[in-house]
Parts: structure tokens; sequence; C-alpha cells
């Protein structure tokens, strides 16, 4: 039986953040919230319970304990989130389980078909799954629709799962062949973090659902809209109730999700401490874990760069999202000469408009808490107690028209990297420069940095470029490109402390680790085969 969820733990929770009315919104804002309320059965931009799918249904959850969803540009509450209570979770299980009996033997063009469906439905609903993260998450427009869509590129990839369960047959002696068969774990679950509301559980639906699996999805408490419009398309495209389910909360839900047998698999993306939890506590219960954890991604901008380029590069890639992408650059090493481009830097940098997402114009957004906004703000004040220069302060911004919202301006911080600024993820609009004088003492400072998500060099020479691909320590390496994230006929491939695990996210990784392979030895000896000719009288079987 799965160990019970700790109920005082919820109890201790607090679940009401500062709120404002609904009024507070703007006119776009309010009629989009409107709309997502009006369209979608599981979620709700006007103030309405978000619900658990299990078995095929949205249900209202029983429980006493919700969580507030407040949009981060102006605090109003969108929607509530249940902590689902232990029994509404067993039934997600139970369903997974007994849907997984008929769709581990569906045939691959069935589910073939249903990604197809999928993606269709995706693009054509692409703007209401834009328009939520917009409200819940705070990014912009268009940086939500690119949310989207790396997630679609993994449904799209998905589309060619016949071909990538072909297992091999080969005979290993006379009459005698082996074949390998690919075949689903079970029911698995992914755990979303609140950054990509779209991407992360599409890098896992498809891989899981195309391989035959069922999953039960957890998304981020603080943005769960993405998941619940994605999961009512998944229905819409035609899943057999119970192959998706999505069960809601914190600490109690995932700690279920890590003890319950029936659960074979967990993908985890989010923070390092959630991370080390859940990969320790499900791989104690036997479970295939995948985790994805934090990051400090750094930029070498050598002086022969071509200085447009790298500049605009690592400003969209720093600032971008407002600094909350796990493969944001974070820190900036600037070789020898490259350290005179810093003025030219920051001018750029001040002319990023800070707004809510909706807003003609926006660049970034706000952060997606005033939890968040406040350990950002302690950290920019933190280089300044320990002797590092803030040369650009985005610290008490305001923006027009939105006097509450989570808002950190762009902020750049040369320090040095004993600095806790430069030590700890910051997960907000900041760049913190490090200056260096060679191609090695940047190499030496990146790899002497425990995390490996991703770092780019910006440089005209392939010479340098080679040497810096060669030597660096990093998972994912951009040559002139900023996010060197890799598309799906690829799989991520982040290293070091930002992943635990042995198989990656998505692509042939992605397939490998939804997958188990079944080997059958058989034998069937030609002489055995008698008779050459066709018998013609009445069979008798004797
Ligand atoms: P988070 O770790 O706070 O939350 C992620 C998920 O874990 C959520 O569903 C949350 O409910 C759950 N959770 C949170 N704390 C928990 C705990 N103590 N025990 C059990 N479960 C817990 O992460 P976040 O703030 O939502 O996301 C930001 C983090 O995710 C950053 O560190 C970022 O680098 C990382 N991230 C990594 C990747 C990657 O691919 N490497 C991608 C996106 C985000």
């Amino acid at each position: 039986m799965p160990a019970p969820k700790v109920q005082a733990l919820r109890a201790l929770r607090c679940r009401t953040y500062a709120t404002t009315s609904r009024s507070a919104l703007t006119s776009t804002a309010r009629a989009k919230a409107e709309q997502i309320s009006s369209e979608w059965k599981g979620t709700s931009a006007t103030g309405e319970n978000t619900k658990n799918f299990i078995g095929g249904e949205f249900v209202e959850s029983k429980t006493s304990d919700w969580i507030e969803v407040a949009d981060p540009a102006t605090q109003t509450v969108l929607t509530r989130v249940p902590e689902t209570t232990n029994a509404e979770f067993d039934q997600a299980v139970a369903s997974a389980s007994e849907a997984f009996k008929s769709w581990k033997r569906s045939s691959v063009l069935t589910r073939q078909r249903f990604i197809f469906e999928l993606q269709h439905l995706l693009r054509k609903h692409g703007d209401a799954i834009a328009n939520s993260i917009v409200l819940e998450q705070g990014k912009t427009f268009a940086d939500a629709q690119g949310d989207l869509l790396r997630g679609l590129q993994v449904v799209e990839s998905a589309s060619g799962i016949p071909t990538a369960l072909l297992g091999d047959n080969i005979e290993v002696s006379k009459d005698m062949d082996t074949s390998v068969r690919r075949l689903p774990l079970g029911v698995c679950a992914s755990i979303a973090p609140f950054n990509f509301p779209a991407m992360i559980p599409l890098w896992t639906i498809p891989m899981a659902i195309a391989t035959g699996n069922t999953l039960i999805v957890k998304p981020s408490e603080r943005d769960p809209g993405a998941a619940m419009i994605i999961a009512e398309l998944c229905q819409r495209a035609g899943l057999p109730e119970g192959v998706l389910n999505v069960v809601h909360g914190t600490v109690p839900t995932v700690n279920a999700i890590c003890d319950h047998p029936a659960i074979k698999g967990i993908s985890f993306v989010g923070g390092d401490r959630a991370g080390k939890h859940i990969y320790e506590r499900g791989r104690k219960t036997g479970k295939r874990v995948q985790a994805n954890l934090g990051a400090k991604n750094h930029a070498v901008l050598m002086p022969d760069a071509n200085k447009n380029n790298a500049l605009n590069s690592i400003i969209g890639a720093a600032f971008g999202a407002a600094g909350q992408r796990c493969m944001a650059i974070s820190v900036a090493v600037l070789v020898g000469n490259a350290q005179t481009w810093i003025p030219e830097l920051v001018e750029r940098v001040k002319k990023l408009n800070v707004n809510q997402g909706f807003e003609k114009g926006a660049d970034l957004g706000p952060v997606i808490s005033a939890a968040s906004k406040k350990r950002i703000e302690g950290l920019i004040a933190s280089a300044e107690e320990q002797g590092g220069r803030i040369i650009l302060d985005g610290r008490g911004i305001q923006v027009p028209g939105y006097p509450n919202g989570n808002w950190v301006g762009p902020t750049i911080i040369e320090a040095t990297t004993d600095m806790k600024c430069y030590r700890e993820e910051i997960f907000g609009p900041v760049l913190i420069i490090v200056p260096a004088d060679t191609l090695d003492d940047a190499l030496a400072i990146i790899n002497s940095n425990p995390y490996g998500n991703g770092t780019a060099i910006f440089t005209q020479s392939g010479a340098t470029a080679r040497k810096f691909e060669n030597e660096v320590e990093v998972g994912q390496v951009g040559i002139n490109v900023p996010i060197p994230v890799p598309l799906p006929m690829f799989s991520w491939s982040g290293n070091k402390a930002s992943f635990l695990g042995d198989v990656a996210f998505y692509g042939r990784s992605g397939i490998d680790f939804y997958t188990q392979n079944k080997t059958t030895t058989s034998l069937w000896k030609a002489e055995d085969a008698i008779g050459n000719k066709a018998s013609v009288d009445m069979p008798t079987h004797h």
C-alpha cells in the first residue's frame, strides 16, 4: 500500500497570498481569463477551482486544502489548486493501472494516430494555452507561444513512434532466432516545474503514451492551467480514459507518487532540493527516475566575437522569461578586450521593456511570486555586501498600471566566483559578469562550477570554438548559439549537478526511459517441417 500522505504538513502550509480583485486585470487580460474559464473544463482564470483529471473526467477535489494561483502582474486570484487527497490520488493510480491493461496492447499505429491528432489540436488551440501561461506564469505572449512550440516539437517527433520502436531480430544459431521488443513500463508519473507550464508536460506526455505507458501528471501548483488544457486536448484527440490523469498539489502528492508501488517511472523537472528528494525516494521503491535539476549557465564572450550578435544573444538569453529558464545565461565570462563591451551591454539592456505579458512591446514580465522577487532582491543585495559591483540595478522598478506586480528589472552585477550571487541559481533577470584573461581561464571557471546544463561561446575562430567544445565539461554547448537546447531528434543532455539518473528526456533516450526490452529466443527446427506435398485427403486429426 502507498504510504499515507502527511496530513500535518498541509495544515501548516500558508496557502493564501496577498491578492487583489479581478478588476485589477486589464480589459484584455480579463477577456482572455473569461475565455479560458468558459472554454475549458479543467481550469479557470476567473477564480473557480482547478479540477483533477481522473479516469477521463474533470472532477472537483474533495480536499479542504487549496492553493491560490495569482496573476504575478496584479496578484489577482485566477484559480485555486487542490492538494489532491489520498483517496483521489489512489483513484488516479487505479484508473491508470486499469487503462494500462488495454493501452499497452493498442497497436502502435493507434498510438501514432493519437499523436497526429494531438499535434493538430495543440496547434489549433495554441493561443488558449499561451493565454493561460501569460496569466498564471507572467511570460510575454510571444514567449508563452515559444513555451508551447518547444513542447510541440516533442509531440511531432513522437509521431515517428512505429520506427522508433522497431526491434532487432537475428538468427543466433541454426533455426534459432532472438528478437527484442520494446515494451512499456506501466504507470508512470511526471512532476513539472512552474517555468515551462506547457513544454515540460509535453516532454513526457507524448513519449510515455506513444510507447504504451499510462501517465499521471502533476503540474506545478503555481501554474497548472496549460497542463489542464493539454489534458483536455488529449481527451479530444481520442485518448481512452485513464491513459492520462492529472493530479495536483505539493510535497504530499509528490511523496505519494514516489511511494506508490504501482508507479514504475518518474520524470521530474525542477529545482535541486525537490529533485534530490524525489530521486532518492523514488529509487528506494525501485522506480526508474530521471531528474533535471537547477543550473548556472555561462556564456563566454571572446574579443574576436561578432559583438552585435554576441551582445544581443546574451541579452535575450539572460533576461528573456525574466531569467526564469533553466537554460538562461546567468553568467557572462568576458575574456580580455571583451570587457570593454560592458557599457554597450548596459545601454542595450536598459532598453528592455518590463511589462505585463499581453502589453504591446513587453520584453519580459514579472517573476513568478512575491517570495521569488524577495529572494532575487536578497541575492542582489548579497552581491553588494560581498563587494560585487552592481552595474545595473533592477530593484524597485515600477511598471505603470501594475503597482502590485512581482517586478524585478534587468540587473547586471560584476562579481567573483566566491560570491553568493555567483554560487546560487538566482532564477531571475540577473546577469553576473565575471572577467577572465584567457580562454583557459574561462574554461577553468566553467568547469569548476558544479552545474552542467548549458554553456555557450561567442567567437569568430573555429579553433577557439573547437577547443572550447572539447574541453568544456557541460552537457549542452552552443557555438554562437546562446540557448543550445537540442531539438527532439536528439535528447536533453544536461549533466553534472543539473541531472540525476541515467537516461535523459525525449528523443532516443526518451524512448529508452519509457520502455524495457523483452527478448524472445525461439527454436523452430527445419527438419520438424514434415511433408513437402499438400494432402488432399479429408483431415481426421490423427
Ligand atoms: P521546484 O523544485 O520548486 O518545483 C518543481 C516540482 O516539484 C513542482 O511540481 C513542485 O510541486 C514540486 N516540489 C517543490 N518542492 C518540493 C519538495 N520539497 N518536495 C517534493 N516536491 C517538491 O521548481 P520550480 O521553482 O517550479 O522550477 C524552477 C527550477 O526548475 C529551477 O531550479 C530550474 O533550473 C529548474 N528547471 C530545470 C530544467 C532542466 O531541464 N534542467 C527545466 C526547467 C526548470
